[in-house]
């Protein structure tokens, strides 16, 4: 692929914003799972110059400083309970004598309470409220948020390196936006939430799963393309392929799960059903938690994705719909805990949004974080030597059964 090439030429300008600040960066490189990875994204990303115009570039990162999400917005999702323990500063270092206990909050093993967590919680979920509050208000095409991407945070407690639901805080912002039409009325806007990420987003699509004798269409559709294998975490019934022969089948719930060893080769194998999908759907808005996770090189080893190889890579996807589908995209982070590995993915996919993409092997600038891009010191997250234990098969399967779920969302859909 020649990414110089990859849009189709359009020449409007988009606007693109990127929400970042000095105090979004520290706080959220006090993540125990993902200690410094924010600053190594953002002072990558400064370090590429792609805040500053190129010459003859028609779009333009436009830095937005992100705004603490409230109480009252963090109680859109969460319980009461909850924000009142993990927002008390006390709580998340000692839980006091007779309060309730860190466990009943998933406040421990892989989610331990940390000083700074009630900022962390009021920055990453403002961060990413900014950026869903930046598209719709019109001016904005594309807003991105690395920060954000928390999609096992649960409502009332912490789960899977996720202490707060920015998703689904996002996603409900989003659906109170009113879409107006040629004849001057307004209608709710359709939302599609596309989760890249190497482990099923579980808290973002159980919080939408439809009612399961719906026969209206539903505002929002979930697609999750993950890995599962048995004990794989988070395990859930809703995280196998989606089969509309289940009687609990959701059409606007969906899970594509892939094996071991998944390549760029079998993503673009069933891009053309997740399009098939998008186009059925017809968003407004796409979110889409770019969890990094499934890149070559990840300490988890389980997927073997590349950032920028040509069809079905990482940097590919996010081409795709940032260049060609028509409608407002949020781009959120996710897991990824190669810490370099995560800023190549995130600095690599934000010159894509600005459709302008840097070339894999450029080198990677000389900045303070330099010595960390050891030993390529370049931009690209290559594949590695693992098979991809996808078979065809099971590919024409996925294929068949999103051909089926899109024939039955449509059916949903002309029944407005
Ligand atoms: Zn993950």
């Amino acid at each position: 692929m020649d990414l110089d090439e990859s849009s189709e030429g359009s020449p409007r300008t988009k606007c693109v914003a990127y929400v970042v600040s000095n105090e979004l960066a520290k706080t959220s490189s006090l993540l125990p799972s993902n200690i410094n990875r924010s600053l190594l994204v953002h002072s990558l990303v400064k370090a590429f110059g792609l805040f500053s115009p190129k010459p003859g570039s028609r779009t333009q990162l436009r830095p937005l400083r992100p705004i603490p999400a409230t109480m009252s917005d963090l109680a859109v999702y969460h319980t009461r309970d909850y924000l009142d323990f993990v927002l008390d500063g006390k709580n998340a270092v000692k839980a006091a004598p007779g309060t309730p206990s860190r466990a009943e909050f998933g406040l421990e093993d892989d989610c331990p309470p940390f000083h700074g967590l009630p900022d962390y919680i009021r920055l990453v979920a403002g961060a990413s409220l900014t950026a869903a509050n930046a598209l719709k208000d019109g001016n904005t095409d594309i807003a991105i948020c690395w920060d954000g991407g928390r999609h096992h945070a649960q409502k009332s407690h912490a789960s899977g390196f996720c202490y707060v639901a920015d998703c689904v805080l996002s996603i409900m912002s989003l659906r109170r936006s009113r879409v107006s039409l040629p004849d001057g009325t307004f209608r709710k806007p359709r939302i599609l939430y596309l989760d890249l990420d190497l482990h099923f987003s579980d808290a973002v699509s159980q919080s939408f799963v439809s009612s399961t004798n719906a026969s209206a269409p539903s505002q929002i559709l979930t697609l999750s393309i993950h890995h599962t294998a048995p004990g794989f975490f988070p395990t859930s019934p809703l995280a196998a392929l989606s089969d509309p022969d289940d009687p609990s089948f959701d059409p606007f719930t969906l899970s594509l799960p892939l094996a071991r060893g998944t390549s760029s080769a079998s993503f673009a194998k069933i891009w053309a059903s997740v399009e098939l999908i998008k186009n059925t759907f017809k968003p407004d808005f796409t979110v889409v938690q770019c969890g990094v996770d499934g890149l070559a090189g990840d300490p988890y080893a389980t997927w073997n994705l590349s950032l920028a190889d040509g069809e079905g890579s990482l940097g590919w996807c996010i081409d795709r719909i940032c260049s060609e589908w028509a409608c407002k995209v949020l781009l959120l982070g996710g897991g990824g805990y190669n810490s370099p590995n995560a800023a190549r993915a995130w600095t690599y996919m934000t010159s894509v949004a600005l459709g302008c993409p840097l070339s894999p092997e450029t080198d990677i600038p000389d900045h303070a974080a330099f010595p960390f891009y050891a030993p390529s010191f370049t931009l690209d997250v290559p594949a590695g030597n693992v098979q991809d234990q996808n078979t065809q098969n099971y590919l024409d399967e996925v294929q068949a059964r999103l051909a089926r779920i899109a024939c039955i969302i449509a059916e949903r859909m002309e029944s407005i």
